[in-house]
């Protein structure tokens, strides 16, 4: 049975499809986006004898680099310093690049993510807009969510773990849309030489958790915020966007036999915020009058920017090892019911 998706726009939801190349370790390539195409808009695969196939806004396959992929974001980015509200997310199991996608490493050209190239575009555009009367202030966060608890990232005095695990962290929205974390650590970004110690501070906050918290950093989102606040000195315009970037939790669905206790419990989490994320995606699509943003802290955490004229992005993420092809259809089937 074919499984087909209209490819449609709806609204301000896109989603794009990322194919990483198989690692040096790895063996058993599937060969998923359609022949030869670098750049395309179909997904085909085979599993159990079944073919399956899916069409997107648009379609990496393993030979995209770090810069082909921001090359066709780099509009959406931009569109935050004009005042949008902008959600970009990543979305698949372990190991399927989220990480490599959004952040990749920051301090080698060729392999810098969606963060250090969207900050650094934003910064040297808001340079460019001073000769035309404009000032931008610029605000940084980034947090986590872990079991339905935010941790803050950027957060200096961070000695322990335990630290960053605060029940501080509530979430306000005030009637003009902006967002307020309490005690968050929000950094202003001046210079671009601030934008890479910003950078540094977080990817050295987020290895801090993969060895003390025992991997716990695939199982919880992390969510970059970038606040643009822009006045224009000669015609007094105002604008304020708002830019997230968001690395999901590995979507991969445990075995079930045998998960008891903290495990289970972490998995419940994912699965339960995962979830009501496609159904807030899936309600702004379809108009709904109720949306249900108060189900997860992520999706109440960005409310703000979902919906009404804001403008959504979700990459489905893709490993191409065969052992991985029943966990990819379940990655395209969540993106197909969002897109
Ligand atoms: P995830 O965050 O989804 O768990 P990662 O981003 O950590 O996955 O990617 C898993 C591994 O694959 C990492 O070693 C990463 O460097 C590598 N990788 C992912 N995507 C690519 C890509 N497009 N090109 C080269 N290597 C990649
Ligand atoms: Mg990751």
């Amino acid at each position: 049975k074919l499984h087909n998706t209209i490819l449609e726009l709806k609204g301000n939801i896109r989603v794009f499809c990322r194919v990483r190349p198989l690692l040096s370790n790895e063996s058993g390539a599937v060969s998923y986006p359609k022949s030869g195409e670098n750049i395309g808009r179909g997904v085909e695969l085979m599993h159990n004898t079944q073919a399956y196939s899916f069409a997107f806004d648009k379609v990496f396959d393993h030979s995209a680099s770090q810069e082909d992929v921001f090359t066709e974001i780099s509009q959406l980015v931009q569109s935050a310093l004009d005042g949008y509200k902008v959600c970009i997310f990543a979305y698949g199991q372990t190991g399927s690049g989220k990480t490599h996608t959004m952040m990749g490493n920051p301090e080698v050209h060729d392999l810098k993510g969606l963060i250090p190239r969207s900050l650094e575009q934003i910064f040297q555009t808001s340079q460019s807009l001073i000769s035309q009367g404009w000032k931008y202030k610029m605000q940084a966060s980034m947090l986590e969510i872990y079991n339905e608890t935010i941790r803050d990232l950027l957060a200096t005095n961070r000695t322990s773990v335990q630290d960053g695990v605060v029940s501080k962290y509530n979430i306000k929205h005030d009637a003009n849309g902006n967002t307020q974390v309490s005690e968050l650590t929000v950094v202003d970004v001046r210079s671009i030489n601030e934008v890479s110690s910003l950078l540094k501070r977080a990817a050295q906050s987020r290895s801090v958790g993969k060895t003390q918290m025992n991997e716990e950093s695939s199982r919880s989102h992390c969510v970059f915020t970038l606040r643009i606040f822009g006045v224009n000195e000669g015609t007094d315009q105002q604008v304020q966007g708002v830019l997230n970037l968001i690395d999901l939790a590995g979507s991969e669905r445990l075995n079930k036999s045998g998960v008891t206790g903290d495990r289970l419990k972490e998995t419940q989490a994912i699965n339960k915020s995962l979830s009501c994320l496609a159904d807030v995606i899936f309600s702004i699509a379809k108009k709904d009058e109720h949306i249900p943003f108060r189900n997860s802290k992520l999706t109440y955490l960005l409310q703000p920017c979902l919906g009404g004229d804001s403008k959504t992005l979700m990459f489905v993420n893709l490993s191409p090892e065969s052992s991985s092809t029943s966990e990819s259809i379940c990655s395209l089937r969540f993106a197909a019911r969002v897109n």
